[in-house]
């Protein structure tokens, strides 16, 4: 640890996507950060193997990116844009299109490997001179008293921080010892993820077939394979994982209507159990939280990451100007600005992803009419759509500085 006598202006437990992009906002600007990360990630891999984890990245978290200087070193990396997405529904002739053309944008986003962004985020994190990185370490404990917290380490290490940040995921152990209560809702659903070789390429579209079950994504990757995330039931989850890989390329063309011709191979299939998760709070005297470990949503937007970026794009925000006006940006009068900003909106995108599920897991005759209609409709609407794939892209809303480019 190279800050004087191990103390720090922040501490950030978790250095994921979100952790490591709030201590690199801070870092570039002088604020000395301490990030605490359980796993070492790998550096390199084989050329040609893809993470089965992927992030839909909107336009919004592409700034993001690019403000704390990671965004070309995530292109190089490899990335996938997509130019169009395609909604349509299984139980009815309801379908949606939006294009990026239509939009005047050149993209609407990409998708982006989760170990790219997270080796662009450590490259960057190495080189900022008042940022240590602390990994492989976890967090054992902390006391808080007027003045900051003490943090204490898994191998016996402590430091301490006026401003303890827990970004450290759904499991958020910051946010079990600091009480901080959460509504919590498993959605009885699991995702199948996997990386698959359609007969036709996926044509820089992001695609989305709901299904009575859960819908089913297929999202580009940059080598012409796709990834899905397949929303169902547990016991469909368990059944898909365990299929033959002849039975589940069948099962699975047929759900996605042999959209891009056959599927005709896939690799490792891993299942996640999916939940909505969020924290009643998401600060507490010298203590935030942003992230997962503030709030977990379904994945059929794609949106958990990005709304985990822009917690920490508008956290740093707060955090910059505390410190610019000489104030301790531990105190909990500084960081409820934090929590005004972001709570109202991670919980409206919560409820929209509900909200979505719930309808279209609808199978009665007149719900399907009507969300035939609703989807046929809003494909007319120019302006709703417009509006509904700018929200989608997160250039919509109350946004962080960074996230406005
Ligand atoms: C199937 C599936 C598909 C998804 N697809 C998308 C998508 O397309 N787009 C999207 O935006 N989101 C997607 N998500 C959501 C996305 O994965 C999460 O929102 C995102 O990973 C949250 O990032 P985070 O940094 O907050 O948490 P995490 O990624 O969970 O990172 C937390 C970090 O904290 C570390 N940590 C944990 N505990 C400790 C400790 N005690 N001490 C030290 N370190 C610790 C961990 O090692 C980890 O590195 C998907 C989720 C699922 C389940």
């Amino acid at each position: 640890m190279s800050a004087s006598d191990n103390n720090y202006d922040i501490a950030i437990i978790g250095g994921g996507c979100v952790g490591g992009t709030l201590a690199c906002a801070l870092a570039q600007e002088g604020v000395r950060v301490a990030v605490v990360e359980a796993r070492a990630t790998p550096q390199l891999w084989a050329a040609d193997s893809v993470d089965l984890r992927v992030f839909a990245v909107t336009r919004a978290s592409e700034r993001i990116f690019r403000a704390i200087g990671c965004w070309d070193v995530i292109e190089q990396g490899g990335i996938s844009p997509f130019r169009a997405m395609q909604v349509w529904d299984a139980s009815s002739t309801g379908e949606i299109h939006f294009d990026s053309a239509e939009l005047g944008e050149p993209t609407l986003g990409y998708i982006v490997e989760q170990r790219v962004i997270q080796a662009a985020l450590n490259a960057r994190m190495e080189a900022l001179p008042t940022l240590d990185r602390l990994c492989p370490a976890e967090l054992a404990g902390f006391d808080m008293d007027a003045d900051g917290t003490r943090i204490t380490l898994d191998d016996g290490r402590s430091l301490s921080a006026r401003l303890l940040v827990g970004a450290d995921g759904a499991q958020s152990r910051v946010r079990g010892m600091a009480d901080i209560a959460i509504e919590a809702r498993p959605y009885d659903q699991e995702a199948v993820v996997a990386v698959v070789t359609t007969e036709q390429s996926h044509q820089e579209t992001a695609w989305q077939r709901f299904l009575p079950t859960g819908p089913l994504a297929f999202l580009p990757l940059r080598d012409g394979r796709s990834s899905i995330v397949w929303s169902t039931t547990p016991d469909q989850a368990a059944l898909l994982c365990d299929l033959d890989k002849a039975d589940f390329l069948r099962e699975l063309s047929s759900a996605f209507a042999n959209r891009l011709g056959a599927v005709i191979d896939v690799e490792e299939r891993v299942r996640f159990p999916l939940q909505r998760l969020h924290a009643t709070r998401y600060v507490s005297e010298r203590l935030a939280l942003i992230g997962d470990a503030a709030h977990v949503i379904h994945p059929l937007a794609g949106q958990g990451v990005n709304l985990g970026l822009l917690d920490a794009a508008a956290l740093a925000e707060v955090i910059l100007e505390t410190l610019h006006s000489g104030r301790d940006p531990g105190r909990l009068n500084n960081l409820r600005r934090y929590e005004r900003w972001r709570h109202g909106n991670n919980h409206a995108m919560q409820r929209a992803m509900d909200g979505f599920k719930t309808l279209f897991g609808e199978s009665a005759v007149p719900v399907r009419s009507v969300r035939s209609l609703g989807l046929g409709l809003v494909n007319r609407l120019g302006p709703v759509k417009q509006l509904i794939a700018r929200h989608a892209m997160g250039l919509e809303g109350d946004l962080p500085r960074m996230a406005r480019g």
